[in-house]
């Protein structure tokens, strides 16, 4: 422990960090928050940056060019907006971004952030991206703590997501599902922010707080009397979950009429592990210590994640996820998961698991000039035609929609429509099935 500072609770916190406050993107404000409080519980000062705003978009294209991507330009704003703050002392600022190899831009963000804030006189301001490549280094000796902490929070908070999204388009008085989500999300951060003595007596607690999350959510009333399009969402991570950048899409769905099902983070993180061992595999280091530890990790990931939807799992009926195997092997006849990488295997694959699991469309929400988005759509009209006519949009955001209600209702006509097709059709198949007196509709097939 020679190379590391302790705060006042014996935590060990890497110098670079030392009396610093790590300030963290909103990726889904709830995901951001619950994660800040696991740093916490490690000793590490974290908070989410402040909402953004107009000064975020000013700022951001104040000093970006225009060749970056849309999420850089809104993370970029947020930061400088803590750092230009009355009374902020850049020595005591750092910044925590997401970040990992990708096909595209991605593995940019942080050596990019670093530069422009050192161009910009903040050379010393720490930008720090913990990735599976630099054995999360960043992070110091917690870092084993940090990562299964946060695991558990971003599969928690996915979980209160999912919660909210299947209640809140049928509550009869407004506002109700947002404070039961609220109120859940403050209890987990809470529970996060506890330093426990193991595991297990962590795991226990946060249990205890999504079964409360569950109940808050069964009595917020609901009128289901009107069927709503089921709309799946994928896309670009960031600009599909910060809903500053997406302009609160998933919220115009709602009021169009629609209910909502959000690809979540825990998925995207499946995919990074599964891709991590394959990129070790074929660098021949299938066996290596690397690898060895991945495995693990990801035994203990999945043993977490099933603990904690465990507890909602009669709540959540008809809305499980899919193992990321089955996202691959549904993509494999459009984008071979070998042969191509980020999220547009993800983006293809969950396409198919929606309209098979019954959904009325997708929505594809990516950032202007999205490398995955343009791959994407050139090949959702195939996947569509494929799927029955199951409607899919791209969404593309850079921060000058034009007419998005527009957009919306067009869109939800086309799932409509789809709707009522299948409906006849599968009507029309359950008649001739009884005609031929193999009772197809009764067997469910
Ligand atoms: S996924 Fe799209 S938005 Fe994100 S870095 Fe790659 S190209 Fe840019």
């Amino acid at each position: 422990m020679r190379f590391l500072k302790r705060d006042g609770n014996g935590h060990a916190v890497p110098p670079a960090l030392a009396g610093r406050t790590i300030w963290m993107p909103r990726l889904t404000e709830a995901g951001s928050r619950a994660v800040a409080a696991v740093f916490r519980s490690c000793g590490f000062d974290a908070r989410v940056t402040p909402p953004s705003d107009a000064l975020t978009s000013e700022l951001g294209a104040r000093y970006t060019n225009g060749d970056e991507c849309y999420p850089i330009k809104v993370t970029l704003g947020d930061f400088l907006k803590v750092l230009k703050a009355p009374g902020a002392d850049p020595g005591k600022i750092a910044f925590f971004m997401a970040s990992g190899q990708g096909p595209c831009r991605f593995g940019q963000y942080v050596p990019y952030m670093r530069g422009e804030l050192a161009s910009l006189g903040y050379p010393d301001v720490p930008v720090f991206g913990p990735t599976f490549e630099n054995g999360y280094s960043d992070l110091g000796a917690s870092s084993g703590k940090l990562i299964r902490g946060a695991w558990r929070a971003v599969v928690a908070t996915d979980i209160l997501m999912k919660l909210l999204l299947k209640t809140r388009p049928y509550e009869i008085s407004p506002g109700d599902a947002d404070a039961a989500h609220e109120e859940s999300l403050a209890g987990l951060c809470r529970a996060f922010e506890v330093d426990y003595r193991d595991q297990a007596a962590q795991m226990q607690e946060l249990r205890r707080c999504l079964e409360r999350a569950a109940a808050r959510f069964r009595h917020v009333p609901v009128r289901r009397d009107e069927p709503r399009p089921h709309i799946g969402i994928v896309g670009e991570i960031f600009c599909r979950l910060n809903t500053f950048s997406n302009e609160e899409l998933v919220r115009r769905l709602e009021a169009a009429g629609a209910e909502v099902w959000m690809n979540d983070i825990s998925e995207w993180l499946w995919y990074t592990n599964d891709e991590s061992l394959r990129l070790l595999d074929l660098a021949g280091k299938r066996f290596s210590r690397q690898a060895l530890g991945a495995r693990i990790r990801a035994r203990f990931q999945k043993g977490d994640e099933d603990q904690l939807l465990a507890v909602v799992r009669d709540d959540l009926v008809g809305y499980e996820e899919p193992e990321i195997g089955e996202v691959f092997e549904n993509a494999r006849p459009y984008l071979p998961p070998e042969g191509a990488s980020g999220e547009m295997v993800v983006n293809v694959g969950k396409a198919v698991y929606f309209a098979h699991k019954g959904l009325d469309g997708m929505i594809d929400i990516s950032p202007f000039t999205c490398m995955n988005g343009i791959v994407c759509e050139a090949i959702y009209p195939l996947l569509s035609r494929d799927l029955g006519g199951f409607p899919i949009r791209n969404f593309y955001f850079d921060g000058t929609q034009s007419d998005l209600e527009r957009d919306i209702g067009i869109f939800l006509e086309l799932t409509r429509n789809y709707r009522r097709r299948k409906t006849l059709r599968e009507a029309q198949a359950a008649v001739s099935g009884d005609e031929n007196g193999n009772g197809a509709g009764k067997n469910g097939g």
